[in-house]
């Protein structure tokens, strides 16, 4: 089984202060860390940990942080042949927190350099591949081109549309689609929910502690959440995205690929960092009995 992930590749840049600064001011910070990030490289993990071979098609900078960025990536055993090297600085979100608070910049950097072709450099990869997974942290002609292309090559595809802004009208072809209730409110309004009849089995929109909600085509239905004390809940629905891509991949049925979604994120939670609490297989599995 191949999960074919395409999209952003950042470093994120942890700094954490008693306070905000003021325009103009200057404070003593109390955290610096870089962890690996982006919506993209995020998903691949989780794909990657439940045991799914996964190829990562994107772009990192020719900086310090692209070469780090790659070994991570490489250390979980993903494949980053469709990862390419540009000439500029590797993206980054520059994410500052206070009193459990946060405020973020995202620079997208050399995510922002993937074209069209660097898609078709990868159609035989795509080919072989279960299932697609894309976000909206790429340019978005690419995003909406690669969902063409697996269409054409009958690939199924997942469309997590984050940060909601880039959503377009083709990209309600993607044969799923996996907003969170911002998201879903971004773009269907506060009626999301009867928007959701539109997509029976296909959009399912996540729903924080309280699991995911979908329509099956007779009903609405929420799958709920798997109870547990969360710690920091950056990259749960990384965690949800790459664990339903996996589930769906394998042939489950929407419901019992929600389940294990749903199981996978809230592990993600219990630990500090997106990456950092994704859980491997044995973890969901006894997560879900
Ligand atoms: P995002 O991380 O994109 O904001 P959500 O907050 O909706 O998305 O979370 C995605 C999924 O992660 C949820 O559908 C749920 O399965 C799981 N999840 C999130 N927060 C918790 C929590 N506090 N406890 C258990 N599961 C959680």
């Amino acid at each position: 089984m191949m999960i074919t992930v395409v999209g952003s590749i950042n470093m994120d840049l942890v700094v954490g202060t008693e306070r905000f600064p003021k325009q103009g001011e200057t404070v003593l910070g109390n955290l610096y860390t870089t962890v690996p990030g982006g919506k993209g490289a995020n998903q691949a993990v989780a794909a990657a940990r439940l045991g799914d071979q996964v190829h990562m098609v994107g772009a990192v900078g020719s900086d310090a942080f692209g070469t780090q960025l790659l070994s991570g990536l490489e250390t979980e055993q993903i494949d980053t042949q469709g990862v390419k090297k540009t000439d500029g600085a590797s993206g980054i979100a520059n994410i500052l927190l206070s009193e459990g608070d946060n405020r973020i910049i995202v620079v997208p950097g050399a995510n922002h350099e993937l074209t069209k072709s660097d898609i078709d450099a990868q159609k035989k990869a795509i080919e072989k591949s279960s299932m697609v997974i894309l976000q909206l942290e790429l340019p978005i002609p690419v995003v909406e081109y690669t969902l063409q292309l697996a269409k054409e090559l009958g690939v199924p595809a997942i469309l997590n549309p984050a940060p909601a802004g880039g959503f377009t009208e083709a990209m309600k072809q993607a044969d799923f689609l996996t907003p969170n209730e911002t998201e879903a409110e971004e773009l269907f309004g506060t009626n999301w929910e009867l928007e959701l009849e539109r997509y029976p089995n296909r959009m399912v929109v996540t729903l924080g502690k309280n699991g995911a909600r979908y329509f099956d085509g007779d009903k609405h239905v929420t799958v709920e959440g798997f109870p547990t004390q969360a710690v920091d809940t950056t990259g749960a629905g990384d965690t949800f995205n790459g664990a339903l891509a996996v589930a769906l991949a394998e042939g489950n049925e929407f419901k019992e690929a929600v389940r294990f979604a749903n199981a996978a994120a809230s592990l993600s939670v219990e630990k500090f960092g997106a990456q950092g609490g994704m859980p491997n297989r044995t973890e969901v599995v006894s997560r879900m009995e």
